[in-house]
């Protein structure tokens, strides 16, 4: 039978953010935890919009490797709910805090989960655009699942390329008006795996790639050594197949960036993946 919110007691927060709190609670009949994160319904039109769409992509996502979310409630008030599969580890954010750095064979597992679940929404054309440590859930089995599409974005297309764009259409690429065949990476997709390169490389340096240890990032320095700095060089003491891989995601001319489905092929993968399954 459904879910209810009167079902569920609060036991603690989890997590705060731009999208809302969320609480760990406990379903008062059976015991079993989940996590609740709770949007308020008087905020501001960007953030409604926001929880809009992340409901619209929890309802529809179904991936192991995307947190799974078991109801949706929405309160006369205004206030939204997901009830969602709690995550028993945290995030990998925390974890990198608690446990410190990962060694690569956990990267390429934590690589391998994160570029299935990121195969799967580029494969039903979402994109993400917030990978990074704090919105990657972990449980106890070390199974790593995508969470918080608050900024994600839903490709859409009109039938009919004329009424959706400004402007003469005869003239126009055959990328605008099909990106998927004619574009390459030009949509958008690229982003995320850039985005999974830094997380990488920051599991395995322990600070941000971008910025010397300790500093505060800013917005403008931030912005100056993504677009005018080189792409981050790869971490010293790293293996040339791990170096490899972080190059293949860290190409600063999106076009040339592997695709989730490559890198779910390339060497540092597979190599790791084999070890780990002959133990
Ligand atoms: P925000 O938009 O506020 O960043 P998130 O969905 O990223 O929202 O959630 C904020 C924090 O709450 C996460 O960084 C994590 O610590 C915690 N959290 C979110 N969902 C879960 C979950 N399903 N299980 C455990 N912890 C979670
Ligand atoms: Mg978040």
């Amino acid at each position: 039978s459904a879910i209810t919110t009167a079902d569920l007691e609060k036991l603690q927060v989890l997590g705060h953010g731009n999208g809302g709190t969320v609480y760990q609670v406990r379903h008062k009949h059976t015991s079993a935890l989940y996590a609740l994160k709770v949007a308020h319904g008087d905020s501001d039109p960007t953030i409604r919009r926001q929880v809009f769409r992340e409901m619209e992509i929890l309802r529809r996502a179904d991936s192991p490797f995307v947190v799974q979310c078991h109801g949706i409630f929405e309160k006369p008030s205004g206030d939204i709910a997901f009830l969602m599969e709690y995550m028993d580890s945290g995030t990998l954010d925390t974890l990198l805090k608690t446990k410190g750095t990962f060694s690569e064979p956990s990267l390429a597992s934590i690589a391998t989960q994160v570029l299935s679940g990121l195969n799967y929404l580029h494969s039903h054309k979402i994109i993400h655009r917030d990978i990074k440590p704090s919105n990657l859930l972990v449980n106890h089995k070390m199974e790593v699942k995508i969470a918080d599409f608050g900024v994600s974005k839903i490709m859409c297309r009109t039938l009919d390329p004329c009424n959706s764009y400004v402007g003469t259409c005869a003239y126009m690429s055959p990328e605008r008006f099909d990106p998927d065949t004619y574009g390459g990476n030009y949509n958008g997709y690229a982003g995320d795996i850039w985005s999974l390169g830094l997380t990488l490389m920051e599991l395995y340096m322990g600070h941000f790639p971008l910025l010397p240890p300790g500093q505060r990032p800013d917005w403008a320095t931030l912005m100056c050594a993504i677009c005018f700095g080189e792409p981050p060089s790869s971490p010293e003491g790293a293996s040339d197949d791990f170096r490899s891989f972080l190059e293949c995601c860290l190409q600063k001319e999106s076009g040339k960036r592997w695709s989730t489905s490559q890198l779910l092929n390339h060497p540092f993968l597979s190599s790791n993946n084999l070890k780990s399954s002959n133990t």
